[in-house]
């Protein structure tokens, strides 16, 4: 479904990404792991079009999209959540899931999403009793489910999920990795990032270590974290 082919992205002389492949199959959830600043955001900056790509082909359901505006990425069938939240403070949690959906909008798809329709997609990520709170109010774990539901508003095929456990206690990460397994019974493929070996091992079926821009290893949850090459990088990131 997604083909990543010898990325590069450099920024002035620094090298964030370098010669990086990555191949996902439909109905896969692949794990994308490294030490902190290794470069897994700026793969899925590229991906998305945020970032202009410096040398690689990235193709989608056979298209080449690596040269593709975001908006045309998302109206493919990609869509990501951010590292960081960024709900719209003054709207409401159902405004900032339609604004997804809006006609005319970047993201716009399908044109705009009917009250009951915004409802299905926070229901998908159990926050439909939210909708009418303003994003201040909700605690950090439905803020980040906030921004799953907006991704969500755009029907991606393809879903990349950057730290989607990052400040969460452990209920609240084995809830949201039932709710990702749901996801993937639905029909959708995934690509969830952590920096740590943390709540991500038991959901992927796969993991890609990048460790200082360059692919490190790739295997099954139980031989990454026995692989001493990736113990060594997270010692020295340390
Ligand atoms: P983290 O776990 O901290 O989120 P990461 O693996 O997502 O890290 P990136 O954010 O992709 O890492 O960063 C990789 C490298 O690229 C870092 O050295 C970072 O400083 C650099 N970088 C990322 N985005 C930019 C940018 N827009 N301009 C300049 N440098 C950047
Ligand atoms: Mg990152």
């Amino acid at each position: 479904l997604l083909e990543v082919d010898g990325l590069t992205k450099t920024f002035g002389g620094l090298v964030a990404v370098d010669d990086f492949s990555l191949s996902v199959e439909r109905g896969e959830i692949v794990g994308l792991i490294g030490p902190n600043g290794s470069g897994k955001s700026t793969v899925f900056n590229c991906i998305m079009g945020l970032y202009d790509v410096t040398e690689g082909r990235i193709r989608f359901d056979g298209a080449d999209i690596t040269d593709d505006a975001t908006h045309e990425v998302v109206n493919q069938g990609l869509s990501r959540v951010s590292q960081e939240s960024n709900p719209i403070d003054s709207m409401s949690v159902a405004d900032n899931i339609e604004l997804f959906t809006l006609p005319n909008s970047v993201f716009s798809l399908y044109g705009g999403a009917s009250e009951a329709e915004i409802r299905e997609y926070a229901a998908r990520i159990d926050i439909e009793d939210d909708l009418d709170q303003m994003p201040g109010e909700l605690p950090h774990a439905d803020v980040r489910r906030l921004e799953i539901a907006k991704a969500l508003a755009t029907e991606p095929e393809l879903l990349l999920l950057d730290e989607p456990f990052a400040g969460m206690n452990q209920a609240e990460i084995a809830e949201l990795s039932a709710q990702i397994e749901g996801f993937r019974e639905e029909g959708m493929t995934m690509v969830v990032v952590d920096h740590n070996m943390g709540g991500l091992m038991d959901l992927v079926d796969r993991v890609v270590v990048l460790n200082n821009g360059d692919f490190l290893a790739a295997g099954s949850p139980d031989a990454i974290a026995e692989n001493e090459r990736v113990q060594e990088a997270y010692l020295a990131g340390e």
